[in-house]
């Protein structure tokens, strides 16, 4: 049963749970796809049915952001912990390399891509990398025939959201990969590009301030999350 946090469907999981997951879907039949809404996202949802419905038609939804766990705890329904995309594709990326599986990764500016390849098969040399491509392309089928060549088992979708959930959505039976995930900016922090938050942030609830210290441009998104947080006490009185 998934818990709901103002119309988005949340896995009450923990990292460990998500990562057992993630790999049986990686090796069952079809197409799945993994999204990681944080609070900016589930507010998108509250005016995009469109982008609720994909986000909700994930095989697995992950609370990306400490907002989301204590808009979850206010509304009565906690969820066991935070499950930051990020956090998740390194297990993944690991449990991968340990069975020698094949990895795409979709996404970023040129160029970053294939350098987080390189930071991630250093890493873990077992990992096997189909292939990637950039973020900024205007054409799905080329890329989506790319990843079916390639034969790969995964692809880290990191387009932005609400993006790349329907990128997925869309695509991925056709790229013939068990497993999408959606990741974000994951892939300028695997490349080195962007550096995540030091453990005492996030730990402590406080990465999203980390960043915004670091990227003061994103204060319009970020503004996303006290709007949230008045939408959790709206809803929180209404039951
Ligand atoms: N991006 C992309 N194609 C686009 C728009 C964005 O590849 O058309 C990439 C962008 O370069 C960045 C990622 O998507 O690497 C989104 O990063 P953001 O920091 O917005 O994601 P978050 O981690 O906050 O969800």
């Amino acid at each position: 049963m998934r818990i709901d946090v103002l119309g988005v469907g949340f896995d009450n999981v923990t990292m460990a749970e998500a990562v057992e997951r993630g790999m049986s879907l990686l090796r069952s039949e079809g197409a799945h796809y993994v999204v990681t809404p944080n609070p900016e996202i589930v507010e998108v949802c509250r005016e995009n049915e469109a982008a609720r419905a994909v986000i909700n038609g994930a095989s697995l939804v992950l609370p990306d952001g400490i907002g989301v766990i204590k808009g979850a705890a206010m509304l009565g329904t906690p969820l066991k912990e935070r499950t930051p995309g990020i956090e998740f594709a390194a297990h993944i990326v690991e449990r991968m390399a340990g069975e020698g599986m094949s990895l795409y990764l979709l996404g970023a500016k040129p160029g970053v891509a294939e350098k987080a390849a390189e930071n991630l098969k250093k890493q873990h040399p077992g990992l096997v990398i189909a292939g990637t491509h950039d973020g900024y392309f205007q054409e799905d089928s080329p890329v989506v025939e790319d990843i079916r060549k390639s034969g790969a088992d995964c692809v880290f979708v990191c387009l932005g959201a609400p993006k790349q959930e329907f990128w997925m959505a869309k695509n991925g039976s056709a790229t013939g990969a068990h497993l999408l995930c959606g990741l974000g900016g994951s892939l300028d922090v695997f490349a080195g590009t962007v550096e995540r938050a030091p453990k005492f942030w996030c730990d402590h609830g406080l990465e999203w301030f980390y960043r915004l210290c670091k990227e003061p441009k994103r204060i319009g998104r970020m503004m996303k999350l006290p709007l949230f947080l008045v939408h959790v006490k709206q809803e929180k009185r209404k039951k």
